[in-house]
């Protein structure tokens, strides 16, 4: 069995760029999918899977491991930049997704079998439409307010919120009184039983994330996202020992020796590790393992398209560890006319039960992407008050 070609498809998802991956084979009717998406990045990561297309193009697609070696540790620079590692990711999933139609059972099911009947979502405020996401300023209490019942109603028992604002490495009080306001308006909206998240973006200082850690620790949020820079591990720790709400971070985290040191310093309790960007599913299990070791749970992240949503599912499926799968629902009005998905999703709750197809269980419907040609992402930028550079 060989691999033939490997495929890229873009399409054009308004904040993101999605990049399909597909893996062909010499076998009729077989092969797979998987997703490379990364924003303001798209044309770099199809170029990223253009070159490693060389390395495996003629290869067993059954020798995963075997594959992600070559493509990991080849062409003399390993994959650990966020272009090649999110290239890498795209090409496992797919391979994965051929794993699963050979032996005709879900992937869950080829890593030891179901742990869990089902799988807990969470959604972004206004469901991934972005300007409620980005753009709800955060002195505009009310309205998170709002979008957090708005979620309740859609079902969902758990939302996450960018109610921290941008700020210098070092500000008073006033951010942090508005993120308290937003944070209350949204706790006075749904009550105790549901689960807030606050996603800071990495946006504060080590200083600033403590400061607001500290503030919102009152309002019992289930996480509290990228206080600080994720490059900085000493910050994240020191946030993460000095309240009690779990400090979670990973996303942007692309090789295992970096997982290993944000675990040991338990910089998180929560590893937000990234299917698509960090090697995989390949790479995600060996993550998942190391988590295990210090009882800290995954979350991954998944705002992306629909293969990497199934990826996370799959994984979930078969991880203890694995909590709950991020989701976005509103991000374009076509996302299900792009893709089949093998897994259902209850509207009350907003639980998934399992996929019964072979593999990721997703088809993606060829012409609909094409549909939607690649375009610019559009720019999100962050400026000071003062015209310094700060972190969208
Ligand atoms: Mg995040």
């Amino acid at each position: 069995m060989k691999i033939t070609a490997i495929e890229t498809f873009v399409c054009h998802a308004r904040m993101r760029n999605w990049i399909f991956v597909k893996i062909l084979t010499d076998q009729p009717g077989l092969y797979g999918w998987g997703e490379a998406t990364l924003e303001w990045h798209t044309r770099a990561v199809v170029g990223a899977i253009e070159d490693i297309a060389e390395l495996i193009v003629g290869e067993d697609p059954r020798r995963i491991e075997h594959l992600w070696q070559m493509m990991f540790r080849q062409h003399f620079w390993h994959g650990n930049g966020i272009i090649r590692s999110t290239a890498i990711s795209g090409i496992d999933l797919a391979l994965w997704d051929i794993a699963g139609k050979i032996a005709n059972m879900p992937c869950s099911q080829l890593w030891g079998g179901r742990v869990r009947d089902w799988v807990r979502t969470y959604s972004h405020l206004g469901g991934g439409k972005m300007e409620d996401f980005y753009e709800t300023s955060v002195d505009d209490a009310r309205q998170f307010g709002d979008l957090a019942r708005q979620a309740v109603e859609a079902g969902f028992t758990a939302f996450k919120a960018m109610a921290v604002p941008p700020t210098m490495p070092l500000e008073g009080l006033r951010p942090i009184r508005l993120a308290e306001a937003a944070v209350a308006a949204m706790r006075d909206a749904v009550g105790d039983e549901i689960d807030i998240m606050v996603d800071c973006h990495a946006r504060p200082s080590p200083a600033m994330g403590l400061k607001f850690g500290q503030a919102l620790d009152q309002f019992g949020l289930y996480f509290f996202e990228e206080p600080c820079w994720p490059e900085n591990i000493e910050g994240l720790a020191a946030i993460n020992a000095a309240i009690t709400t779990p400090v979670a971070t990973g996303e942007r985290i692309t090789d295992l020796a970096t997982f290993r040191e944000l675990f040991n310093k338990r910089g998180c309790d929560v590893c937000q590790l990234d299917i698509t960007h960090c090697g995989g599913l390949t790479a995600a299990r060996r993550v998942a393992a190391l988590a295990e070791a210090h009882r800290i749970s995954l979350a991954p992240h998944n705002p992306q398209g629909p293969v990497s949503t199934a990826a996370s599912l799959e994984f979930g499926f078969s991880q203890p560890s694995y909590i709950i799968c991020e989701t976005v629902h509103n991000d374009v009005p076509w996302r299900n006319d792009v893709v089949s998905e093998g897994f259902t999703v209850e509207t009350k709750g907003r639980i998934v039960k399992p996929n019964t197809r072979p593999g990721l269980g997703i088809e993606i419907n060829e012409a609909e992407v094409k549909k939607h040609p690649f375009e610019q992402e559009l720019l999100q930028r962050v400026f000071y008050p003062d015209g310094s550079v700060g972190d969208w």
